[in-house]
C-alpha cells in the first residue's frame, strides 16, 4: 500500500512531486520521500509522517529537473526510518533511486541467497533486493541491468526510478498495481508518472496512457522508449477499484467512480431491502451507497459524519489505535437516523471490528433497523501483492457465513455483492482481467513463505 510519482524535465521537479504525493497520500501515510537528480548527484529528503509535514521547508535541498517520490504504508519490512522510500544506492555504475508500490513474493528467498553471497542490506524492505540485483548484474547498460534484476523477482511491482539522467517507470508482467504516464499541459516536453491519475489533475497534467504490464518505460533527453520485460496474464488488482484508489482516478481506463456506482447499483439489485434511508460509511462507502440509493430509489442520507483530521482507522498498524479509532473518526447524526430503517453501505468487510461498532452506533442513535450491505464479496484470503490484509484467521468471512457474521455485527441483515456482480461492475472497455485473490483465494503467483522470521537488528530513533 504505497503511492509513487515521477517527473522528468521540469525546473520545479521537487515541488510538483510534492503536489503529486499530496494527491496520493491516501495510498500511504506512514512516511514520504522525494529524490531529485541534478548534474550526476542525487538529493534526498525522506521522513516519517504526512507529506505536508515531511517536506516543510525542504525544497531548497531538492534541486534538479528529474524527481521521484513515494508515500508508504508498510506491507513488507517494519515501519521504520531506514525503510522509507525512495531507496537510494551508489554502486560502480553510478547512483540510483527507487520507489516501489506492491509486494515481491520471493524477496526473502532472494535476500537469503544474496546475504549468503556476502551482500549487506541497509533496510528490511523487499524493494532493496531489486537494488542489490541491479548492482550485481554484469549487463552493459542500466536498462539491461534492470531487466536482468527484474527477471529474478516475482510479485507485484509498480516502480519509479531515477538515475543521473533518466526517469524510468516499470510495471510487473501481471500489472497488479496501477501506474500511468502523463504530460504537463503547459510543458509538453515534461513527462510525469504516477500511481493514480488524481495526481495529474492537481498538477495540470493529462493522462497519456497506462504503463503496460511488463513494460519498462525509459524517459531521457532523447525522448521515450519502451522495453518489454515479459507479459503474463493481466491481473489488475480489483481491490483498487473496490477500496484503495481515489474515486476521482481512472484505473486502466475505467473511472473508479463509475465502477463503484455500478457496484452499489448491482448490490441493490442482488440484495434489496425495505428501508427508509441509505447511509454510507464515509468515505470508503460513499460512492457505492450513491449507486445503491439510485437503483433502490431509497433516499441517501449522510447519517455518519467523518472527522477528516484523523487518518484511516484501519491503516494505523497497532490494534489498540485501531479500536479507539472508529469513535475518533465517525459520529452518527441522530436526526437522520432516529426511527428509520437504515441500509448501511460499506465497500468491504475485513475483520468486522469497524462494522460492529458502526452498527451499534447507528442503533444507539435511534435507528429501528440496521441492514448492512457490502459492495464487494467476502474477503476470505490475504493479499500477497501489496494490499495490507490481516492473516486468514483474522478475516471474519474466511470462517463464518454471512448469517453468523450478521449476528456478530448485531445487524438485522447482511449481504455482500456477488463475485459475478463485481466482475460486471468493473468490466470497462479495456478488457482488463483482474486479480481477485482476496475474494476467491485464486492466487496468480504463489507466495513463497520466508525461510524464518527476520529479526530486527537495528532500530533507529
Ligand atoms: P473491518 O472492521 O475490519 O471489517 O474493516 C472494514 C473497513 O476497513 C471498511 O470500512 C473498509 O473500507 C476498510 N478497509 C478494507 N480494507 C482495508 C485495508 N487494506 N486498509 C485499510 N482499510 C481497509
Amino acid at each position: 500500500m504505497c503511492g509513487v510519482f515521477g517527473i522528468f524535465n521540469h525546473p520545479e521537479a521537487a515541488n510538483l512531486t510534492y503536489l503529486g504525493l499530496h494527491a496520493l497520500q491516501h495510498r500511504g501515510q506512514e512516511s514520504a520521500g522525494i529524490v531529485t537528480s541534478q548534474e550526476g548527484t542525487l538529493h534526498a529528503v525522506r521522513k516519517m509522517g504526512y507529506v505536508a509535514d515531511v517536506f516543510d521547508g525542504a525544497f531548497g535541498q531538492l534541486p534538479g529537473r528529474i524527481a521521484v517520490g513515494h508515500v508508504r504504508y508498510t506491507t513488507a519490512g517494519g515501519s521504520l526510518p531506514k525503510n522509507i522510500q525512495p531507496l537510494t544506492a551508489e554502486y560502480r555504475h553510478g547512483s540510483v533511486a527507487l520507489g516501489h508500490n506492491g509486494n515481491l513474493v520471493n524477496a526473502e528467498q532472494l535476500r537469503e541467497e544474496l546475504e549468503h553471497d556476502g551482500a549487506i542490506f541497509s533496510s528490511q524492505s523487499d524493494t532493496e533486493v531489486i537494488l542489490q540485483l541491479l548492482a550485481r548484474s554484469r549487463e552493459p547498460t542500466f536498462v539491461e541491468r534492470l531487466c536482468d534484476a527484474l527477471g529474478r523477482v516475482q510479485g507485484a511491482y509498480s516502480l519509479v526510478l531515477v538515475t543521473e539522467d533518466k526517469l524510468l517507470a516499470v510495471r510487473d508482467p501481471h500489472g497488479f498495481r496501477p501506474l500511468v504516464l502523463g504530460r504537463l499541459r503547459n510543458h509538453p516536453d515534461c513527462y510525469v508518472v504516477a500511481s493514480e491519475t488524481c495526481a495529474f489533475d492537481l498538477i495540470e497534467a493529462d493522462k497519456v496512457r497506462d504503463i503496460a504490464p511488463g513494460e519498462i518505460l525509459v524517459i531521457d533527453h532523447t525522448g521515450l522508449r519502451s522495453v518489454q520485460l515479459r507479459r503474463d496474464n493481466r491481473r489488475f488488482c480489483v481491490f483498487e477499484h473496490v477500496y484503495f484508489a481515489r474515486p476521482d482516478s481512472v484505473l486502466d481506463d475505467l473511472p473508479v467512480y463509475e465502477a463503484r456506482i455500478a457496484m452499489g447499483e448491482q448490490l441493490a439489485r442482488e440484495a434489496p431491502v425495505e428501508a427508509d434511508v441509505v447511509v454510507p460509511v464515509p468515505d470508503s462507502g460513499v460512492v457505492a451507497a450513491l449507486g445503491f440509493a439510485k437503483a433502490s430509489r431509497i433516499p441517501f442520507e449522510m447519517g455518519l459524519i467523518r472527522n477528516h483530521y484523523v487518518g484511516r482507522t484501519f491503516i494505523e498498524p497497532k490494534d489498540s489505535i485501531r479500536h479507539f479509532g472508529v469513535k475518533l473518526k465517525l459520529n452518527p447524526v441522530p436526526s437522520a437516523l432516529r426511527g428509520k430503517r437504515v441500509v448501511v453501505v460499506d465497500d468491504s468487510l475485513v475483520r468486522g471490528t469497524t462494522s460492529r461498532k458502526i452498527v451499534k452506533m447507528i442503533r444507539a442513535a435511534g435507528a429501528s433497523e440496521v441492514h448492512l450491505r457490502i459492495s464487494s464479496p467476502p474477503v476470505i484470503s490475504p493479499c500477497y501483492y501489496g494490499i495490507d490484509t490481516p492473516t486468514r484467521s483474522e478475516l471474519i468471512a474466511a470462517s463464518h457465513t454471512p448469517d453468523e457474521i450478521a449476528r456478530y455485527l448485531t445487524a438485522d441483515s447482511l449481504a455482500y455483492l456477488s463475485p459475478e456482480g463485481l466482475s460486471k461492475a468493473v468490466r470497462g472497455d479495456s478488457g482488463t482481467t483482474y486479480c481477485d485473490a482476496c475474494f476467491s483465494g485464486r492466487y496468480p503467483i504463489r507466495f513463497i513463505p520466508p525461510p524464518g522470521r527476520r529479526q530486527l537488528r537495528l532500530i533507529e530513533a
